[in-house]
């Protein structure tokens, strides 16, 4: 099941006792799936077509309570490229011409031109609005998998509906993108703040929660995944310097010998060939007294200078810390 399954089964589930409502969402589910079907003979239906089974008993239902019209349920099953069983809604004729009356969305009494948006009144209050809204949703809205990127988007079959829906939901202060795909307009949002807000604005709970949830394992995961990206380069630089100074050591080792080094020197060449993935000051615990970072950092300096001056042939004085071999 996918999250848009998920959200499209609790928003058919959410109560609306008030005919206002009622009318917003049915007018709205109508103008969304499509609406009319000719029957031939200049006769027609209209029709709400949708692939989830509670969505079409939501608006079968609410035609009963609030119009006494009593629709016919059809079961389309798929053809052999598209397995997907649909359901469609019909109210035959006899009926529709006073449900669209109701529903404001003819233009002229006799002639049959519906509206792309309902007329006057039907998005006024606040709860029609919402009511607008999740039937859009239900009927051609669309959530991706959010483990990826947050994405939500309403396929409006018209501009002046996508227009709709969008100010239904800046009443809200939710302001959408619209943007024209083919012969669609698409209100959508890109941010899981506003993806939250629109779920929990129309009544899905259990998504935000779950959306919710998505969030704080992505964060947690990004987080876990920067730290160890962090801790490994750490650990390649040192060992990449590591490798580079025991480089050095072995050379000295080669041209001078290990055992001509002043004794601090030459501990310290040990312990960093001895021990390569070691930082500066774990390798400065291991010597006898430890030093800190900076005494390592100065031998290891040292180490390097005396390497470098074996290879262009310049003179190494060693006096100075044979020194401090003396007691
Ligand atoms: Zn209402």
């Amino acid at each position: 099941m996918s999250f848009t399954t998920d959200v499209r089964g609790e928003l058919a589930r959410v109560k609306t006792n008030d005919v206002c409502c009622a009318r917003s969402e049915l007018a709205s589910a109508l103008l969304a799936s499509g609406g009319i079907t000719w029957r031939g003979q200049g006769r027609y239906a209209l029709c709400i077509t949708t692939s989830d089974a509670a969505t079409v008993r939501r608006y079968f239902s609410m035609l009963k309570r609030h119009w006494g019209v009593a629709g016919e349920i059809q079961v389309l099953t798929g053809d052999a490229l598209n397995h997907m069983t649909r359901y469609r809604l019909v109210v035959d004729e006899t009926e529709a011409g006073a449900l669209l009356h109701s529903l404001r969305l003819t233009d002229n009494p006799g002639f049959l031109g519906l509206k792309q948006v309902p007329g006057e009144g039907i998005t006024h209050f606040a709860c029609c609005k919402k009511a607008f809204v999740r039937a859009a949703f239900l009927m051609c809205g669309e959530i991706n998998s959010l483990e990826k990127h947050y994405h939500l988007e309403i396929a409006a079959p018209s501009e002046p509906f996508a227009h709709r829906v969008a100010e239904c939901l800046a009443y809200f202060e939710l302001t959408p993108g619209i943007a024209r795909r083919k012969n669609k307009w698409v209100v959508y949002f890109k941010r899981a703040e506003a993806i939250s807000d629109m779920l929990s604005l129309l009544g899905a709970g259990a998504a935000v929660l779950a959306l919710e949830n998505i969030r704080v394992r992505k964060e947690v995961s990004n987080h876990v995944n920067r730290q160890m990206n962090f801790d490994q380069s750490n650990i390649n630089r040192v060992v990449d310097a590591a490798e580079t100074m025991i480089e050095d050591i072995r050379y000295i080792d080669s041209e001078l010998g290990l055992e001509k080094l002043p004794k601090s020197l030459r501990e310290m060449a040990y312990a960093r060939a001895n021990n390569p993935e070691t930082s500066l000051s774990g390798l400065g615990e291991l010597l006898d007294p430890p030093i800190g970072k900076s005494g390592v950092n100065a031998r290891l300096r040292r180490l390097t200078d005396i390497a470098n001056k074996l290879r262009s042939g310049e003179e190494i004085r060693l006096r100075g810390e044979r020194r401090e071999e003396l007691p």
